[in-house]
């Protein structure tokens, strides 16, 4: 079987496109693949977050997997912090990657825009960090949203670096993106993809949204000018809605197209809506019974930090080894 390997930053509550674009493809994955999943809060962290939220948002993001369906004893599931292998190859990665290259990451200019110096040197290094994650457990597929691709692909030239100078060390990994949901978009603004960090919760449907929380955000999401319920290039707010809507009935967007052709935006967001409803509310339920059990959750991520800091352990000890730090 092939290793991949997945992570989420519990930087908020999470939404319905890391569901569509990461949670979802994990939970399948876990049966053709062998599974490393973690939630990354050492780079949530790049950003400001308050001590409490950060607590209650790994939590969170534990609850979340298991109650989308990832399952502790197939799957390794821990907190990237319990690790320590993570932060110390970020070292010596960062000794090998080149300022150009990570000044390159689209991501970084995206998030620190506006924010001039106060932006964290941790916002800027973070796809390093991001490398060691994925190379610490030979991983072989990163299965990804499109915002992502830029860091895999870092990961990789770090990787072919470092064995070229130090002997064969690295697997070389390989993004996996997928068609439709690979980028949800923002509600209200189409032209940016659907983020925790966020600065208008209508950006978003978070997992957590009540029913009449989700109606109105869905039945005030901006749409374009003309009237067809189409996905288009040149549309993509109505594209975005198509696609959301697909992924959460599973029905093909063009089945969709056809059931609303003649048919209003009125019409199509209100059981847009209800089909997102009818989506979430197992899924909320599921949640508030494990969130309701910290000490079980807790057990969890220890015995899965314990099995990843075997694998992580080993390879880092390989790492100090060909660098010359071992004596
Ligand atoms: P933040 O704004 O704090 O960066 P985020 O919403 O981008 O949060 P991440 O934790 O950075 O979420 O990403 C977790 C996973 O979800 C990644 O695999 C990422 O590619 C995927 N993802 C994030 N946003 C979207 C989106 N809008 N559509 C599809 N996939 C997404
Ligand atoms: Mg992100």
């Amino acid at each position: 079987m092939k290793k991949a390997l997945t992570a989420i930053q519990p930087s908020g509550f999470l939404h319905l496109g890391n569901y569509i674009g990461a949670i979802e493809p994990a939970v399948k994955l876990q049966t053709e693949t062998k599974l490393t999943m973690f939630i990354a809060d050492y780079h949530a962290i790049t950003v400001p977050q308050k001590p409490e939220d950060l607590r209650r948002n790994i939590l969170f993001a534990a609850a979340t997997y298991l109650a989308c369906g990832i399952n502790p004893n197939r799957t390794t599931l821990f907190q990237q912090s319990r690790v320590p292998a993570h932060t110390e190859l970020a070292w010596v990665l960062q000794c090998v990657a080149r300022m150009g290259e990570v000044e390159r990451m689209i991501q970084y200019k995206d998030k620190a825009v506006g924010k001039g110096e106060s932006v964290s040197v941790g916002l800027f290094t973070y796809p390093i960090l991001m490398a060691a994650d994925i190379l610490l457990y030979n991983t072989e597929i990163v299965p990804v949203g499109e915002d992502q691709k830029q860091h895999v692909e870092l990961a990789r030239d770090l990787a072919e670096r470092f064995n070229k100078q130090f002997g064969d060390t690295f697997l070389i990994p390989e993004p996996q993106i997928r068609k439709d949901g690979a980028r949800i978009m923002g509600l209200d603004d189409a032209t940016k993809k659907m983020s925790k960090s966020a600065t208008s919760a209508k950006n978003y449907i978070s997992l957590t949204d009540e029913p009449d929380v989700v109606r109105k955000k869905i039945m005030t999401a901006v749409t374009d000018s003309s009237t067809e319920i189409r996905t288009d290039r040149n549309r993509p707010a109505i594209t975005n809605l198509l696609t959301i809507f697909s992924a959460v009935t599973g029905r093909p967007i063009e089945a969709i197209e056809i059931a609303y052709l003649g048919k209003g935006y009125g019409e199509f967001k209100k059981d847009l809506a209800e089909a997102i409803v009818e989506y979430l509310t197992p899924l909320q339920a599921k949640l508030s019974l494990l969130l309701a059990d910290e000490t079980e959750l807790k057990r969890i991520l220890d015995d899965g930090a314990a099995r990843a800091n075997e694998v992580a352990e080993h390879k880092i000890r390989h790492v100090r080894k060909v660098i010359g730090a071992k004596l």
